[in-house]
Parts: structure tokens; C-alpha cells; sequence
């Protein structure tokens, strides 16, 4: 239902929408479905309980887009507060986080010196960042500050689209620098002009693309692919095709977003395969929380029937 997805996308960007959602008294109990919690008090018991069952954990503190620096230096301090937490409560987390969060509409070079911050600390405390990417209109900024940050930081990833023409020359770059890549199918609304409208199409880049870092051991340049995709049909693909290709296990992964599709996480998991679930927590879920919506029509009956409860 392409109108539908529309509808939500464009809603994640209204004010005067999300002014009604926010304060409506029963969206908080709804979104809890896809989001942890609105502390990290609260996110860090669901990060115990997914370790409990041998789930890897990828944290973001929500938020996007901020409009002053004060506000982007605040978001980062939150994200160090969150590393002093997976470090002190002894769980295992790697972070992930949006650029637009850290300022990079407002001043790349403030963006890149709170995300060194971020890597410093994530490296000192043994894990991982992984780059969240936005809309096509942040892509080429957000692979400029991803691509310096890599220079100081081998613990520094990033995300990749498959719904994006482009992402097939980024993807040869990445694994020419040997660098980790979630790789998802994109969650915006983009024009035909830089995004393949059909979702059969995205579909099959994401085969394709996947297809690059899944090489024999030893002969994918030290590059690393993290699946990250709920496609039941890609992820047997993906197993079958590591196998027949004698391609290790521990050198790909598979991430889902929390609240979507726990029996699989539970089972990939349970198989031995290294399984990372996206735990999102904060008080500004809107913009996430529509855009869940928009991916399953389904959802919003989801929506409604709780709206009734
Ligand atoms: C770890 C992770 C990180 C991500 N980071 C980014 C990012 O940085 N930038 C970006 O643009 N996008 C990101 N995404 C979102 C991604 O682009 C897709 O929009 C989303 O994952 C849905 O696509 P799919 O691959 O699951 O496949 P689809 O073909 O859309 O869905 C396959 C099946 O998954 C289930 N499913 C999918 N979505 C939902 C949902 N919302 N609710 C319930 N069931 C659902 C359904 O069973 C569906 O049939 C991320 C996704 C994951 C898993």
C-alpha cells in the first residue's frame, strides 16, 4: 500500500501532526511497541533481557534534526551517558546515532567533533558506533564525516540503503576501506530520481549489494556486512548463500529493530548466528515511531485496535 506509506512519511515530518500524536494520552502506551522507553534507566533492563537470550544489542538515543548547537552538544553528552551505562551495567551494546542529531545541518565540523567524542569513548569502553543514514539529501555528508571518523576510528560503521541508485559505487568504496556496513532497504520517502520506486527492485539490490561483502573467508577485504532486515525470504537467501560460498558465519550479522519480528531474533539467535536488535529509547519517538508505521499497513490496525482498548 505505496499511499499509505506516503501518508505516514509525510506525517513524520508535520508539526501540526506530531503536536496532536505527542499529547494524544494513548500514543505513549502505543509506541512502547518499537521503543524501549523514554529513559535509559528503562532501555538498559530491555538491553539485560535481550542479552539474557543471547541478543546483541545496537542503542539510539531518538532524535533527529536539531536546530541549534547547544541542542546537538546536548544529544551527544546523552550518548556518552549512554556508553557509561552499557559499561557500568557490564551489558553488551554498541550505539548507533543520526548525524542530524549531531549538529551536521548546522556545522560539520561540529558534527564530526561530537562523534569523536562518541567513538573515543565507544572505543575505550570496548564497542562499537554505527552511523544511522537519513534522507538522500544528508547521503554524500554523511559518507564525508563517516569517511573521517574511519581514518581515527576502526570501531566506526555505517549504514547503507539499497533503495538508493548510488549505493552500489558506495558499497565498492566501503569495501575497498575494509569497513562494517548495515545494510537496510531505506525507510524515507525519496524521488524516482535518486531511488528505485519499486519495492521488488529495492528487493533485489539488496540481494545484490549483500552479494559484495559475502565472499569466501579471507577474501572480502576484512569488510564486515551487517544484515539489517526483518525479509525472511533475504535472510534464508543470505544463510543459504554463505554456506554454498563457504562463507564463515562470524563474518556477516543480522540486525532487526526492536518490537519487529522477535520469534526470528530469537531463533537466529538460538542457531548461533550473531544476531543485533536496534533498541531505540528517548523521549522524541515521533519521526521513528510514524515511520514504523509506514513500512506495515498492518501496524495501524495495530494502532487502532490499541486506540480502543
Ligand atoms: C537494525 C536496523 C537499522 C536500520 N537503520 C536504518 C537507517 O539508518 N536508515 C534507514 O533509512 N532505514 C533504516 N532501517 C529501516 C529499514 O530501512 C527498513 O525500512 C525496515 O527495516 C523495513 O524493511 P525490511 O528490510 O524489514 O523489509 P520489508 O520488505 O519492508 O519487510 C519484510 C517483513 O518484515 C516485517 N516488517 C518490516 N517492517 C515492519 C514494521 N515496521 N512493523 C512490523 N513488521 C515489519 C514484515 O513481516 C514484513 O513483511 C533500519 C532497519 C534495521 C533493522
Amino acid at each position: 500500500m505505496p499511499l499509505l506509506r506516503d501518508v505516514f512519511l509525510a506525517m513524520s515530518t508535520n508539526g501540526l501532526v506530531k503536536g496532536f500524536v505527542v499529547n494524544f494520552p494513548l500514543s505513549r502506551r502505543v509506541c512502547r511497541r518499537f521503543v524501549a522507553g523514554e529513559t535509559l534507566d528503562e532501555a538498559i533492563q530491555v538491553v539485560k533481557k535481550l542479552n539474557a537470550s543471547k541478543v546483541q544489542v545496537t542503542f539510539d538515543q531518538l532524535g533527529e534534526s536539531v536546530t541549534t548547537e547547544s541542542e546537538a552538544r546536548a544529544a551527544k553528552d546523552g550518548y556518552l551517558r549512554a556508553l557509561d551505562a552499557i559499561a557500568s551495567n557490564h551489558v553488551s551494546s554498541q550505539v548507533s546515532v543520526k548525524l542530524s542529531q549531531m549538529g551536521l545541518t548546522l556545522s560539520p565540523d561540529l558534527c564530526l567533533a561530537n562523534m569523536r567524542e562518541i567513538a573515543a569513548k565507544a572505543k575505550a569502553i570496548g564497542t562499537s558506533v554505527t552511523i544511522d543514514m537519513e534522507d538522500s539529501t544528508l547521503t554524500e555528508a554523511t559518507l564525508d564525516v563517516f569517511k573521517k571518523l574511519r581514518a581515527e576510528f576502526a570501531n566506526v560503521g555505517i549504514v547503507i540503503q539499497s533503495y538508493l541508485y548510488r549505493s552500489e559505487e558506495d558499497i565498492k568504496a566501503l569495501i575497498a576501506l575494509g569497513a562494517t556496513v548495515r545494510l537496510c532497504k531505506g525507510a524515507y520517502k525519496e524521488p524516482a530520481r535518486v531511488a528505485f520506486p519499486q519495492k521488488k527492485d529495492v528487493d533485489a539490490n539488496y540481494v545484490k549489494l549483500s552479494q559484495m561483502f559475502l565472499q569466501p573467508n579471507g577474501k572480502s577485504n576484512g569488510a564486515y556486512l551487517q544484515l539489517a532486515t526483518h525479509d525472511e525470504k533475504i535472510i534464508d537467501w543470505a544463510k543459504a548463500y554463505a554456506k554454498d560460498h563457504s562463507v564463515d558465519p562470524s563474518h556477516f550479522e543480522f540486525q532487526m529493530l526492536y518490537g519487529i519480528r522477535g520469534d526470528l531474533q530469537r531463533r537466529l539467535a538460538a542457531d548461533g548466528y550473531t544476531m543485533r536488535v536496534y533498541v531505540p529509547y528517548g523521549s522524541h519517538w515521533y519521526p521513528y515511531f510514524m515511520r514504523r508505521l509506514a513500512e506495515r499497513p498492518a501496524n495501524v490496525v495495530f494502532l487502532v485496535s490499541n486506540l480502543f482498548k
